[in-house]
């Protein structure tokens, strides 16, 4: 072994480690994200093959020596993408790559024990490593619609790294069964240059991803409301102020649904604390079935709830909430075993020109809310400013 090489299989023996221990940690202590943990254990293996590469005069024999570091590499391969799966909750199922492994060992020690042959026994690691890199790629990529700034970092550094992990195996396997010098001499000299490089970048970009899903997860909790999983106060002032946005851009009306169950503290008098959670529960999500994407919920107190819905105008929105009312209504809750009955009272209201954000229409529809309990409960209530008395003399709306 040269020292050159010698240098950089102590390198990537240290920046295996070090990789390893930066993802136990953030397997530890942010989250227990499981595709943290098995980058980790790929990285303890990579560390172990690199440590056995430094001293291959430790084993009894040469294919003893091949066998455990061709498994390893195995190993580390087959994490790597176990831990894309896992994060992506992607189809293909981590438990099915383990078979797949299995037989590329099978083909190592074919051609290292039964039938040696240099030139294979060389190539099948870096080829399985390219195909399972652009896999990963794949995998990262395929997961949403648009992936995310760090996404793309990671899939493009995969990708690289699988195209030189492919070139060395062509290199590899153009020793031939007996091994010619010169091929050789260009593998590993091609191998040594570039695996560092993809084990760094990409051992870098996937913390710098690992990073950015935790700073998404915690915007995500700081946004939403624990117990029924609806936007919080705070995500209904972020996506709120862009559906206010939106339509000043566009001209499209939005329409305000506030509603709050009706003498709900008599259910958690009658039932208890835990009930009237579940009830809370229960009730978000009559509010949010059958719902746009593109409809805002969110829980604004204790068990009152604002519907934003965009591009509704105001009696399309009255009718919405006259129909979530009988729906409420008519639904029988099981608390306990008993069938419980739960209504609630709606006030609706929609932007108007006057409007200088979204809270002003809220504002609206939750006076609107507060007259219709006024008036006995268990009905629906629309913004006085936005009423008018039409020619047969039902009430109609004249919001713009
Ligand atoms: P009204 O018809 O006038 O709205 O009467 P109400 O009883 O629904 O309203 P009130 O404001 O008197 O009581 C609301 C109750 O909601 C009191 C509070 O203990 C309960 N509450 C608020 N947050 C939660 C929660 O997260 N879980 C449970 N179980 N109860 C909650
Ligand atoms: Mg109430
Ligand atoms: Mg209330």
């Amino acid at each position: 072994m040269t020292s050159q090489v010698y240098y950089i299989i102590v390198a990537m023996m240290l920046a295996s480690a070090t990789l390893s221990v930066i993802f136990f940690i953030a397997w530890k202590s942010m989250g227990r994200k499981n595709y943290a943990l098995s980058w980790s254990v790929a990285f303890l293996a990579a560390t172990l093959q690199w440590s056995f590469n430094l001293q291959p005069s430790l084993f009894p024999s040469f294919e003893v020596y091949w066998l455990t570091v061709n498994a390893l590499a195995l190993a580390v391969i087959t994490l790597g993408i176990r831990g894309h799966c896992q994060r992506t909750r992607c189809q293909f199922l981590p438990g099915n790559l383990w078979p797949y492994a299995g037989l590329v060992y099978v083909a190592v020690v074919w051609a290292t024990v039964v039938d040696p042959n240099v030139g294979l026994r060389t190539a099948l690691i870096p080829a399985a490593a390219c195909l399972s890199l652009f896999l990963s790629a794949l995998i990262v990529l395929r997961h949403r619609a648009t992936p995310r700034p760090a996404e793309w970092a990671v899939a493009t550094s995969l990708v690289l790294f699988g195209i030189t992990q492919g070139v060395a195996a062509g290199m590899a396997a153009m020793q031939g069964p007996t091994g010619d010098v010169t091929y050789q001499a260009l593998y590993l000299n091609f191998n040594f240059t570039t695996l560092p490089a993809g084990y760094m970048a990409t051992g870098m970009f996937v913390i710098f991803m690992l990073a950015s899903d935790i700073s998404i997860d915690m915007k995500e909790i700081a946004i939403r409301d624990q117990l029924t999983g609806v936007l919080n106060r705070r995500g209904l002032g972020e996506q709120g102020a862009q559906a206010y946005a939106s339509s000043r851009r566009t001209g499209r009306p939005v329409s305000v649904v506030m509603t709050d169950i009706d003498r709900f503290k008599t259910i958690n008098d009658d039932f208890g604390h835990a009930c009237g959670d579940d009830a809370l529960v229960h009730f978000s999500r009559l509010l949010i079935e059958g719902r746009r994407a593109e409809d805002i919920l969110a829980r604004v107190g204790g068990e009152e709830f604002a519907l934003i819905l965009p591009g509704t105008p105001l009696e399309r929105a009255l009718e919405i909430a006259d129909r979530l009312r009988a729906r409420i209504e008519a639904e029988d809750m099981t608390v306990n075993g008993v069938a419980v009955k739960m209504t609630a009272s709606f006030g609706v209201a929609a932007i108007s020109a006057k409007d200088t954000c979204l809270s002003d229409t809220i504002t609206r529809a939750d006076r609107a809310l507060y007259r219709s309990k006024r008036a006995g409960r268990n009905q629906v209530d629309l913004d006085s400013s936005q009423m008018m008395i039409a020619e047969d003399g039902t009430l109609k709306s004249i919001a713009s």
